[in-house]
C-alpha cells in the first residue's frame, strides 16, 4: 500500500529534474499524476514507469506560462481521477543573467512569467477545485527566496516573489483545509543550469570533467546524462540530487492533519564554490 494511494497529483515541470523526480516518487507512492512540461520523452517514460508498477499517469504537455495550459492540467486531473488533491508547481526557469551590464529583456520576463505568474495561476487553479474538499499545494521555490543574488538578481526576485505569494496565500486559506508548502532546495543536479551562459556552462562541463564538445552540452537544452551522473557521483556533498527534493515533497503532503508544513528549505552537506560565479546558497 502506498501513502498516496488514490490522490490525484499534478506537477509542473515533470520532464527533468526535481519535478521528474516527483512525479516518479508520488507515483510510486500510490498517487494518479499528472505530468507536465514541454519536452514529452521523459514524461513518457515515467508515465509507463508508474503504470508498470500498478500507478495510474497522464501526460499533458504544454507551456505552463499560457493561462489555459494550467487550467486544463487541473481540468485534467478532475475529469480523469475525480479530484485534485496535490499541486505541485515546480517549473522554473533561471535566466543567469546580470540585469546590469548586457541583461536580456526576454529573460527577465520569462523568469516572472515561469517562476511566478504560472506558480500564482497553478495556486489559483489548484483552490477552484479544492474549495470545500480540501488538498495541498506544494510550490518549488528556493534558497534564493532568502537571498540576494548579485550575479543572477531577477532569479532571486522570482523566488522571493514566489515565497511571499506562497505565504500569503497560506494566511488566506489558513481554516479551509488547503494546505501551502514552500520547498526551498539549495543547488540539486538538474537541467536548471541548461540556461547559463556557453562559457559557464562549459566550465561546469570540465570542472565535473566532462569535455563540453565531445559530450554535446549545448546551452539551451538538456545535458547529456553523462554530466548529471557526473554530478551525482563527484558532487554528492556539494549538491543535492532532485530525488532527496521529491522526498521533502512527501514528507509534506503526507503529514498528520494535525501539523502543517508551512516551509522546508535544505541545502547540500557543503557548499558549492564554482570560480566566478555567485550561486545561490
Ligand atoms: P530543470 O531545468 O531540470 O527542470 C525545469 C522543469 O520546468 C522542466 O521540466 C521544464 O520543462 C519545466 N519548464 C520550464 N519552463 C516551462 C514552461 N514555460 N512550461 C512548462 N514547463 C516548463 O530544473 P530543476 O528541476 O532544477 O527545476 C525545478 C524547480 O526547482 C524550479 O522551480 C527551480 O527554480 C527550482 N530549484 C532548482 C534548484 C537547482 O539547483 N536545480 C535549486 C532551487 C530551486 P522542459 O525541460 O520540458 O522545457
Amino acid at each position: 500500500m502506498g501513502r498516496l494511494d488514490g490522490k490525484t497529483v499534478v506537477v509542473t515541470g515533470a520532464s527533468s529534474g526535481i519535478g521528474l523526480a516527483i512525479a516518479k516518487l508520488l507515483g510510486a507512492e500510490g498517487g494518479n499524476i499528472v505530468l507536465n512540461g514541454r519536452q514529452r520523452e521523459n514524461m513518457d517514460a515515467a508515465a509507463k514507469e508508474i503504470e508498470a508498477a500498478g500507478g495510474k499517469a497522464v501526460v499533458q504537455p504544454g507551456d505552463v506560462t499560457e493561462e489555459k495550459v494550467v487550467i486544463g492540467l487541473v481540468d485534467t486531473a478532475v475529469e480523469t481521477f475525480g479530484a485534485l488533491d496535490v499541486m505541485v508547481n515546480n517549473a522554473g526557469y533561471n535566466p543567469f543573467d546580470p540585469v546590469i551590464n548586457g541583461g536580456v529583456y526576454a529573460k527577465w520576463k520569462e523568469t516572472l512569467d515561469v517562476n511566478v505568474l504560472a506558480l500564482a495561476l497553478g495556486c489559483r487553479e489548484a483552490v477552484r477545485v479544492m474549495q470545500g474538499k480540501g488538498g495541498h499545494i506544494v510550490n518549488i521555490t528556493s534558497v534564493a527566496a532568502r537571498s540576494a543574488e548579485p550575479d543572477d538578481p531577477m532569479y532571486a526576485a522570482s523566488k522571493h516573489a514566489a515565497g511571499a505569494l506562497t505565504e500569503s496565500l497560506r494566511l488566506a486559506l489558513e481554516g479551509k483545509n488547503i494546505r501551502m508548502t514552500a520547498i526551498m532546495p539549495g543547488a540539486v543536479a538538474t537541467n536548471l543550469v541548461r540556461s547559463m551562459p556557453e562559457e559557464q556552462l562549459f566550465a561546469l562541463g570540465r570542472m565535473l570533467g566532462v569535455d563540453p564538445e565531445e559530450a554535446g552540452i549545448k546551452p539551451g537544452e538538456h545535458l547529456p546524462q553523462e554530466m548529471l551522473d557526473r554530478v551525482a557521483t563527484m558532487g554528492k556533498a556539494f549538491v543535492m540530487s532532485p530525488e532527496d527534493i521529491a522526498q521533502a515533497v512527501l514528507f509534506a503532503v503526507t503529514m498528520p492533519e494535525s501539523a502543517h508544513v508551512n516551509e522546508i528549505m535544505m541545502r547540500p552537506s557543503q557548499p558549492l564554490q564554482m570560480p566566478g560565479m555567485n550561486l545561490p546558497a
